[in-house]
């Protein structure tokens, strides 16, 4: 098994320092100190800002091939270094290990895509002589990087999702300070090893720990030129607003439904929205939080899920045969379990689960949930599910509708005409059909509308972020 060091640095303009080891990070399953590392002060996120300034042109001149060269270099060693990063990811966010492969999976497609994207950052040629007025006008446009960006990832990914931001902003030529979650810097930190192994210009990269209080030059230093949040909705649209004249995108939470109407394959559905709701202890954005069933499968469907869930194994995330591990934090899992115990005193039905210890929540079942309840109508972002019922499909459609959230939808169906339905209405970023909302390919598009965000990601969607279209105006008389 591999091993972590007991240290690790940051990454200021390119270059590891350890300004102090100030930053205590646990094993979230044991609860001890598995290793320290630097945290940013005032001081070194305003010289990283700086650096990302004076790499913005020598970023910008970068060839296509190098930034793919760049790019591929990362592939190449996050292959090398799999092993390692899994037990990174298993360690200090408690995923279990199989998900923390699944995660270093990701990673190495998202930067593999990235470097395919990073030759493709094509442009266009416009007629304007539509008119009298412009004959003789065309148009040439192109993308140019937009700058120094900015850049905070959230704790459940720390690795594929920082690569989300730092392998497009790689591809398009952008510099960039990053500040990964504090419970989990460790993936972002050995991404900043391996891209401080390339020969990127210098200042092209800072990764940088540092207190959420001392994190506001991220948001507000008018130097950067794009926010890029992936994190809690409250956080999110709070930076947002003191984020002056940047742009900005946000990447939040939700709390996804799937519908299972009464064609749908039941086995099929059951097994994929166990994994939805449940895996990495349903710390998912897209992680399945409410279940909606046709009323003539119900009663089955509802019996095969708690036999099912009651089967998962619960445990150390480092067991290959563990499928629930803990949660993020005492905390939290006490947060939800708060929920947990308010649905059930306002009327809900316990089906199984509800037991927690320090950070160990059961996988839990719910159903008759009162429809205010805070379990059904906030992020649970924890291994917590809601049966509810339907009889007539647009029932179904309004009830996803009715969050506040908006990310991602699953509908299990075999009627065309109801997929189709579905795309048109509802109000998500993405519809997933005959699959979990949790269902995600690193080059798709993604993101969500209402409270659960702003923008998309997927490569080539960021990299439109990270660019102003540029245009160039010819007369020829
Ligand atoms: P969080 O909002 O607590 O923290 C996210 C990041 O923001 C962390 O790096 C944190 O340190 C930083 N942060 C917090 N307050 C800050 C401040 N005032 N100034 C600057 N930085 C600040 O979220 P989390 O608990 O790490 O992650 C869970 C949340 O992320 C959930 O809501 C989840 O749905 C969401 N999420 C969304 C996506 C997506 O792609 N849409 C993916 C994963 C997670």
């Amino acid at each position: 098994m591999p091993s972590l060091k007991e240290t690790y640095p940051l990454y200021l303009n390119n270059k590891a320092q350890q300004p102090n080891t100030d930053l205590e990070v646990t094993d979230k399953f044991t609860g001890k100190v598995a290793f320290r590392t630097a945290l940013a002060t005032p001081e070194i996120i305003d010289q990283a800002i700086a650096g990302a300034v004076q790499a913005t042109e020598p970023m910008a001149k970068l060839a296509s091939y190098e930034r793919q060269a760049v790019l591929q270099h990362c592939v190449d060693r996050f292959k090398e270094r799999f092993d390692e990063l899994a037990y990174a990811l298993c360690v200090e966010a408690g995923k279990p290990i199989k998900d923390s492969e699944g995660e270093v999976t990701r990673l190495i497609d998202t930067f593999r895509i990235a470097a395919e994207e990073s030759v493709r950052m094509y442009g266009e040629v416009m007629p304007l002589d539509i008119s009298e007025r412009a004959k003789g006008y065309q148009a040439i446009w192109k993308r140019v990087p937009v700058g120094p960006c900015s850049f905070i990832s959230p704790f459940n990914f720390p690795l594929n999702l920082a690569a989300h931001k730092v392998a497009p902003a790689i591809a398009v030529g952008c510099p960039f300070v990053m500040k990964p979650a504090s419970m989990t810097p460790l993936g972002a930190i050995i991404m900043g090893e391996v891209l401080a192994e390339t020969d990127l210009p210098e200042g092209a990269f800072s990764i940088l720990p540092a207190h959420r209080d001392g994190a506001d030059m991220f948001t507000e230093d008018e130097r950067l030129k794009l926010l890029s949040f992936t994190g809690s909705p409250a956080v999110g649209w709070a930076l947002k607003a003191k984020s002056g004249k940047k742009k900005v995108v946000l990447e939040l939470g939700g709390n996804a439904a799937v519908v299972v109407d009464r064609d749908a394959d039941l086995d099929d559905a059951l097994e994929r929205i166990i994994f939805g709701a449940f895996y990495q202890s349903g710390q998912s954005c897209i992680g399945v939080q409410r279940i909606i069933v046709h009323e003539d499968v119900y009663d089955r469907f509802r019996d095969m899920m708690v036999e099912k869930t009651k089967s998962l194994v619960a445990g150390d995330p480092k067991d290959r045969d563990t499928f629930i591990g803990p949660m993020i934090s005492e905390k939290e899992a006490s947060r939800l379990k708060g929920w947990i115990d308010d649905a059930i005193d306002g009327g809900a039905s316990l089906l199984t689960g509800g037991g927690c210890k320090g950070n160990m929540l059961e996988a839990t079942l719910l159903e008759n949930v009162h429809k205010d309840a805070k379990a059904l109508n906030e992020e649970a972002f924890g291994p917590l599910a809601i049966l509810q019922k339907f009889s007539d499909f647009d029932d179904a459609l309004a009830e996803v509708n009715r969050s506040t959230f908006g990310l991602q939808a699953g509908i299990f169906t075999r009627d065309l005409f109801k997929m189709f339905d579905a795309w048109d209405r509802l109000e998500v970023g993405g519809v997933v059909i005959n699959d979990v909302p949790s269902y995600r390919v690193d080059n798709m598009p993604y993101g969500g509308v209402k409270d659960s965000g702003l923008g998309r990601e997927g490569i080539k969607f960021a990299m439109e972020d990270m660019t102003e279209i540029r245009n160039l105006v010819v007369r020829r008389n």
